[in-house]
């Protein structure tokens, strides 16, 4: 804990009194502290792709001048930092608008199946290629929930992608929606999604730290994943925006559970859709 002490001399007439103030400044320390320590993280971050594009750009104009082959190699090499930093700055940029937009709740009635098959629909390229399979598990009657369509399609993402990334070769990636119709002990919180992989799971330390800012578990493989380390923040700054709770469960050798439960306000509910899937 850190105090500020502030003494004043006070005019009490013929006897000498001083006024002392004790200001608890932690919090404000705190404060500049993680704000210090996002801005090394992030110059460090980087700076990495930027060096290893320096040292590209003098080996291509040095030893590699007349070596096609190398040239084709180094370029390779040179566009997937590029692309590393270009990703970077998005999750920046994205982290900041979340953040700036956390007190604003978001009103728009949106369809959350609609939304997961959409999202599992843009993935089937990604999961195909790494050999994951994806499921969704959808209740029949429609549901609406108040939810910013976008940031809600970007934490499903997220979560999909880091389970089919992390998850490895014949893992099983299943997103569960569960209605407040389906769930009578939800319907005062809301509807749940569930993104359940099949993968190597997480070690039950690390799961507190995995919504900071670059906390990655493996940094190795995180990087190597085109991870920035930013995914999870993201995530758990829309969720808080939307008044939700993201709750993480993982047994290692199992797989994990990345489960958001969203408020669904009966009053948000949009058309006769949203009415029967709320009420
Ligand atoms: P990254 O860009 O590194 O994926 P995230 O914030 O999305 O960053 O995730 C933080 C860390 O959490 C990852 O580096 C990874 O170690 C771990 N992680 C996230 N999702 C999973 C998952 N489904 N299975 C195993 N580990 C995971």
């Amino acid at each position: 804990v850190t105090f500020r002490v502030t003494v004043r001399p006070v005019d009490a007439g013929a006897r000498a009194s001083a006024l002392v103030c004790l200001q608890d400044t932690s919090a404000v320390q705190r404060a500049g502290q993680i704000r210090r320590d996002f801005v090394a993280n992030v110059s460090h971050e980087l700076r990495t792709p930027l060096t290893a594009l320096i040292g590209f750009i003098e080996t291509l104009r040095g030893p590699a001048r007349n070596d096609p082959k190398g040239q084709e190699r180094f370029l390779s090499i040179m566009e997937r930092e590029a692309h590393r930093m270009n990703r970077l700055v998005g999750d920046l940029l994205s982290l900041s608008r979340v953040e700036a937009e956390e007190r604003v709740r978001p009103t728009e009635p949106v369809d959350p199946a609609a939304l997961i098959q959409s999202c599992l629909h843009g993935l089937a390229p990604l999961a195909a290629e790494a050999g994951v399979t994806l499921r969704a598990d959808l209740p029949e009657a429609p549901v609406r929930i108040p939810a910013d369509p976008d940031q809600l399609r970007q934490v499903l993402t997220n979560l999909c992608e880091n389970a089919i990334k992390y998850g490895g070769r014949g893992c099983v990636v299943t997103v569960t929606l569960t209605g407040p119709d389906y769930e009578p002990r939800l319907r005062a919180l809301g509807v749940r999604i569930a993104v359940r992989d099949t993968g190597p799971g997480i070690d039950p330390h690390h799961i507190p730290r995995l919504t900071e800012r670059f906390y990655r578990v493996d940094d190795h493989r995180s990087r190597e994943m085109g991870g920035t380390g930013l995914g999870l923040a993201i995530v758990k700054h829309i969720v808080n925006r939307h008044r939700g709770w993201l709750r993480i469960d993982s047994t290692p050798g199992e797989g994990s559970v990345f489960t958001l439960i969203l408020p669904a306000d009966p009053a948000e509910a949009g058309g006769s859709q949203g009415q029967r899937g709320l009420s």
